[in-house]
Formats: C-alpha cells, sequence, structure tokens
C-alpha cells in the first residue's frame, strides 16, 4: 500500500508487508525496483515484485530492474 506523509510517500509491501520505504515520488520508487499498480494501490518491493510481473489482474507496472 501507498500511505502519504509530510515527507514523501511510504511505500509498504503488498505481499511481504515488511518492506517499508519512503520515497519522495513515484518515480523514485521505481527506479528502486519497486513495482506499483496502475491504481496506485498496491505496491510490491524489488524483492517481491518480479512475482507479480505477469500478473495481468491489477497490472503491476515495472518499468525496469536495476541489475
Ligand atoms: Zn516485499
Amino acid at each position: 500500500m501507498i500511505n502519504r506523509n509530510e515527507g514523501g510517500r511510504v511505500y509498504v509491501c503488498d505481499d511481504c508487508k515488511t518492506a517499508i520505504k519512503t520515497f519522495v515520488s513515484m518515480r523514485a520508487a521505481r527506479l528502486e525496483g519497486w513495482a506499483i499498480s496502475r491504481d496506485y494501490k498496491r505496491c510490491y518491493c524489488p524483492h517481491c515484485a518480479p512475482g507479480h510481473r505477469h500478473t495481468g489482474k491489477y497490472g503491476p507496472k515495472i518499468i525496469r530492474q536495476e541489475g
């Protein structure tokens, strides 16, 4: 899930739910390998993102995986 706070947005992985990170923008999150669904309600950390890459239902959007 993605929560807004004063410093930006807090991304909590919807898969493992233990990966939490704050990014100033969605672009910054993507650059670090996070996957974000098109409705911006779900997101997955770089470790979990590959497992959701091909799920068409919610359409997690992954720009690029570093490394
Ligand atoms: Zn995760």
